[in-house]
């Protein structure tokens, strides 16, 4: 496969002016839209006429100006034809598995996700009537067994919640494409880093709250897809975006797309640092979980699947036993040598600590996250690029050999 550059589609993408030819786009915040000749109306609301069609804006939870233009940047950053921003990860998840799953549809799904999706798929979608199979994300044959004549998708995370397990995006769209199925892939720890669609992946999803803003200061998600899916998603009587309503307000979008352009300087950064000091941990001998890592078992597969230059992500994992001595280390690493942040989420500019069992992962059950590997010492660590990378290692070296982790 030719290889991709996300970077350099997102530029080439980027030919967008402001009202009075700002180098920056302008902000376009009226609800609903001028149609100037009233025959227009029905054509408009039948969806033949909308703005990527050659017709005008309408109404703001349908297209809006300036979220378009956020649309568009992430569809080029994805390889995809189309993009739907939405204002949260989980309204973008939910809509998308929507669209495609109806009453009595079944799930394939990854046993390592982010606790939302998982509650998700174990407590409210059983509610409306789709049921999901949790399976390893990196066991194809698991997941080939388990589909069902009436499952609808597979769904994973590129990079698993909190255990970084893999998933090997080309052989599961492979399996997907075999069976008549989707592949739906979250892709919010990797962006630019992997481009699942380009690897056959039908719908991605995003938390853009985490790495692509990167300021920790909006709640935002996107759907990538086929311009078909991304119609489907609008449709005036079933789409899940129009009826659901998660529309991304356009000052949101705004300060998305001011900070895309450095979202490759970003991540190269934040990949830069986890792997020095993923790198560092493991030389100590301290238990570390990060894909860059050549002990790591799905580090061959990440380099297979992985854009070029931009390494393996700004999340690693260091599994202190207990939660006792996880917070040990969390107090040391924040108010002693101000190495980060005791807080939940990822992709902020410094570096966001927490113990995933009794956080982000809290909703999945003490068993099941034993099974799986969540030790309830599990510290995730949200590498940032504040403060000198030397300081950086000496500041978590000295808090690893205060906790005898080391
Ligand atoms: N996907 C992943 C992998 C996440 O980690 C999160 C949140 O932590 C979400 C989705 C949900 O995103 P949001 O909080 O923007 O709704």
């Amino acid at each position: 496969m030719k290889s991709f550059d996300p970077e350099q589609a997102i530029t080439e993408a980027r030919r967008e002016f402001g009202e009075h030819g700002g180098v920056a786009p302008s902000i376009e915040r009226s609800s609903t839209f001028t149609v100037m000749e009233p025959g227009e109306m029905p054509e408009i609301f039948a969806g033949k006429r909308g703005p990527d069609r050659g017709g005008c804006y309408l109404y703001s939870r349908h297209f809006n100006p300036t979220v378009d233009v956020l649309d568009r940047y992430l569809a080029a950053m994805d390889g995809t034809e189309f993009a739907v921003s939405t204002a949260s990860g989980m309204s973008a998840i939910v809509c998308a598995l929507l669209q495609i799953c109806h009453q009595g549809g079944h799930i394939v799904a990854s046993n390592m996700l982010y606790g939302g999706t998982h509650a998700l798929f174990t407590d409210l979608l059983p509610e409306m009537g789709v049921t999901a199979t949790l399976v390893a994300p990196d066991d194809v044959g698991a997941i080939a067994r388990a589909i069902r004549p009436e499952t609808k998708l597979i769904y994973v995370e590129t990079v698993g919640n909190p255990t970084l397990v893999v998933a090997d995006i080309p052989a599961l769209a492979a399996l997907a494409r075999e069976r008549g199925i989707r592949l739906v892939v979250d892709n919010t720890f990797t962006p630019m880093i992997i481009a699942p669609a380009r690897l056959g992946a039908d719908v991605v999803v995003y938390s853009m709250t985490k790495y692509i803003n990167g300021a920790s200061d909006i709640i935002a998600g996107c759907i990538c897809c086929s311009r078909e899916f991304g119609h489907s998603l609008y449709d005036l009587h079933t789409g899940r975006v129009m009826l659901l309503g998660p529309t991304l307000d356009p000052r949101a979008a705004f300060d998305v797309i001011q900070r895309l352009p450095h979202l490759g300087i970003r991540m190269r950064e934040h990949s830069r640092r986890a792997l020095a000091i993923a790198g560092r941990l493991e030389t100590l001998g301290v238990p570390v979980i990060y894909p860059g890592l050549a002990s790591h078992p799905g580090h061959e597969c990440f380099k297979s699947i992985a854009n070029r230059d931009y390494g393996f992500g700004g999340m690693l994992a260091i599994d202190c036993g207990t939660t006792g001595r996880a917070n040990e280390l969390l107090a040391i690493l924040q108010n002693e040598e101000q190495f980060g942040l005791i807080a939940v989420s990822l992709g902020y500019y410094d570096t966001l600590m927490s113990c995933s069992g009794s956080s982000t992962s809290s909703e999945i059950p003490a068993e099941e996250q034993r099974e799986i590997g969540i030790s309830p010492g599990l510290l995730r660590l949200s590498v940032g690029y504040t403060g000198s990378l030397e300081s950086r290692l000496a500041q978590i070296e000295q808090a690893v050999r205060q906790v005898g982790l080391a």
